[in-house]
């Protein structure tokens, strides 16, 4: 892809020629000094969920009380579930929203180590998220140590080469759990292509989806993937701490159990029996009591990425960090900036990583200049990762040139040096 200038003007010209570009109107949009390049980790507030939510809080809990339940409550996580489907390729009972991205490892994991009991080896990679890695930790903890972790190695610290993951996985291998798209750098590895190597083996394959639902398409059937995992409340828009959602693909679901036995998991909670019979269906993986007003802001969200369709998202997704980054070629790499993230589009998700000594510091002088300056609020990923995300949804390509724009000024005027290289609690 060529971009000829690094003027605004055509920045702008490009916001003009974006099919996409109405569905930004569709987003809570208060302060026009402010660059968010963080949907990556919490989506901006859709305007139908404040509305949504309303409802759900005045109408549904506050006139219809615990009748709620029978009249939408109940099937929500369903039908919530149904609407992610459509996303990632999979069919409408195949899908569940419920609890954490964390916990539903947690339960796919051991369902995973249980089926395939023989085998003793779950295998995942120095790039993925650590929740992800300390939830193997923990289950190889839980299950007495019969279990061994063992990471494919990145050379570059940015992506993984196929042939380091052929290497790795043999017929001791019983799970190989990976997340779609690196959470530091945006890799993507070809899901087609490593599911097979997992089925070659015997293996069982599950993806994390976090960073890859609503921005990269999905198509868990055609690749016959067994298991996946992922949030709701980043490219999805749901909310901070909105639940997340599992994948159990069809002709496994009778096959696999979740180790938590909750009461929602069984054929029928409100027959209230003593002893515990698994439901038949995808149901088997729910806990307890679903979280309805979390999942309250969820149907207008998900509503709105179906309309704007994964794969125009992922076309303008695809310009727009290539565009990112021939702009920082031009203006941040001569400061001492280097791209912390794959070049070729194919293997890189929607975000991009800058590198710099100074990216903490910088970091904190992008979100917090007084105005006029204008601020940019992207993520800072230890050690020197400045992550800016692009949620194509509501990205403009003139944003991305402002934003540039503006760490080039931080940078050159020194405007970092005031800020303290002290970590916030969250970054
Ligand atoms: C964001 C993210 C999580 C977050 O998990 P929570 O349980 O929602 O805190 C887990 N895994 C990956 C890969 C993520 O990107």
């Amino acid at each position: 892809m060529q971009f000829n200038t690094t003027d605004l003007a055509l920045a702008q010209e490009m916001d003009n020629q974006d099919q996409l570009a109405r569905f930004r109107d569709e987003f809570v949009i208060t302060d026009p000094n402010l660059v968010y390049l963080d949907g990556n980790s919490l989506g901006r507030l859709p305007k139908k969920s404040v509305e949504r939510m309303r409802q759900v809080v005045e109408k549904q809990w506050g006139e219809r009380l615990i009748r709620g339940w029978n009249e939408s409550w109940i099937n929500a996580p369903h039908e919530l579930g149904s609407k992610i489907a459509a996303l990632i390729g999979a069919k409408p009972d195949e899908v569940l929203v419920c609890d954490s991205t964390s916990v539903n490892l947690f339960k796919l994991v051991i369902s995973a180590l249980q089926y395939r009991s023989d085998r003793r080896k779950i295998v995942s990679d120095v790039l993925n998220f650590p929740s992800d890695l300390y939830i193997f930790q923990g289950v190889i903890d839980l299950l007495g140590h019969r279990h061994r972790l063992e990471l494919i190695p990145s050379h570059d610290g940015v992506s993984i080469s196929p042939a380091s993951i052929i290497e790795l996985i043999d017929k001791d291998t019983a799970l190989i759990s990976l997340t779609h798209v690196a959470f530091k750098s945006a890799f993507m590895y070809d899901m087609e292509t490593v599911t097979e190597l997992a089925h070659q083996s015997g293996a069982v394959m599950l993806w994390d989806l976090s960073h890859s639902v609503g921005a990269v398409p999905v198509d868990l059937n055609a690749c016959s993937v067994d298991l996946a995992v992922g949030c709701t409340y980043k490219y999805l828009n749901g909310g901070p701490g909105a639940p997340a959602f599992l994948y159990v693909r069809r002709d496994l679901q009778k096959e696999l159990i979740s180790p938590i036995w909750g009461w929602f998991a069984s054929q029928s909670p409100f027959s209230f029996e003593l002893n515990f019979t698994p439901a038949d269906d995808i149901a088997r993986f729910k806990t307890g009591t679903p979280p309805v007003l979390s999942m309250g802001t969820l149907q207008p969200a998900l509503d709105l990425l179906l309309e704007a369709k994964v794969n125009r998202l992922r076309d303008k997704s695809v310009r727009q960090t290539e565009y990112l980054i021939y702009l920082a070629d031009h203006w941040l790499i001569p400061l001492g900036f280097t791209v912390g993230s794959p070049r070729n589009a194919e293997i890189r998700g929607s975000h991009v990583s800058l590198r710099h000594p100074e990216a903490y510091c910088i970091n904190r002088a992008m979100i917090e200049s007084e105005p006029p300056a204008l601020r940019v609020i992207p993520d800072f990923r230890a050690p020197d990762n400045i992550r800016l995300g692009i949620a194509p949804i509501y990205t403009s390509y003139a944003e991305i040139n402002l934003a540039l724009q503006r760490i080039r000024t931080i940078v050159e005027d020194e405007i970092f040096k005031q800020y303290s290289a002290e970590k916030l609690l969250v970054t």
